[in-house]
């Protein structure tokens, strides 16, 4: 039985390896966050009917008209995020989802604070990373438009979900210096990814590539 149990395990292994040479090929070349994603099982992260297509280049159903993010856009976007040379000491994640990037980025920073709007997405997602043995995130059942001032600055801020237009909240939260990487448009409309810089005089934002996320939402929800 054990044997049939490690089979598996080096399968898996086998196909997030390859998944993340793939993400490699298509321009994630930065070699910390490659370790991240070879690092987290995201077969873990969905429901077991789905778990055979974790290892796919693509985005799932988590429930609740959710998503798992498409694993080349979590690498984009973490690549983004950590591609200065300023240390991530703390990480604002908003839209916590099933918790996969919040995995990905609590192997990159010191610290991740992850806010999630859905209760019922916001309480399983916290015991798999408990579970998974991650002791650096924080986490927030509440409406991440308005952040999380008591843990802010941050040096760090990544929203998945798309929002129309930059959270003011966001950006006050975010230490000078700063980057907020977030998907900007209207739902199933046109969206972008954009890069944000926070520098002393303001702010300076940069079109990464175009992308398809869910609405970010106001309010909370059961
Ligand atoms: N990073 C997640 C993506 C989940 S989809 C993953 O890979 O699984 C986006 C998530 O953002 C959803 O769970 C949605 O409920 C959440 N969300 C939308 N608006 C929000 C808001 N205002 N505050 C916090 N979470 C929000």
């Amino acid at each position: 039985m054990n044997d049939t149990k490690t089979l598996n395990q080096a399968a898996l292994q086998r196909a997030r390896d390859r998944l993340v040479d793939a993400l490699q090929a298509k321009g994630v070349t930065n070699p910390l966050v490659l370790e991240a994603l070879r690092a987290v099982p995201r077969h873990l992260f969905v429901e077991d009917a789905l778990q055979y297509r974790a290892y796919e280049d693509s985005a799932l159903p988590i429930g609740q008209a959710q998503t798992i993010s498409q694993p080349y856009i979590v690498g984009v976007m973490t690549q983004a995020l950590f591609s200065s040379t300023r240390p991530m000491n703390s990480v604002l994640e908003i839209g916590t989802g099933c918790g996969y990037q919040t995995a990905v980025l609590a192997e990159l920073a010191k610290r991740v604070c992850t806010v999630e709007r859905i209760r019922s997405l916001q309480q399983p997602s916290e015991q798999r990373l408990r579970s998974l043995g991650y002791r650096n995130i924080e986490y927030r059942h509440g409406d991440g438009f308005v952040g999380w001032r008591e843990r802010g600055p941050f040096d760090g801020i990544m929203v998945t979900a798309a929002a129309s237009e930059i959270p003011k909240m966001l950006v006050d939260q975010l230490d000078i210096g700063g980057r907020m990487v977030l998907p900007l448009g209207e739902d199933g409309g046109h969206q972008q990814l954009c890069l944000l810089r926070k520098t002393g005089n303001g702010t300076v934002e940069e079109n990464l590539l175009p992308v398809r996320f869910v609405p970010l939402l106001r309010g909370v929800e059961a």
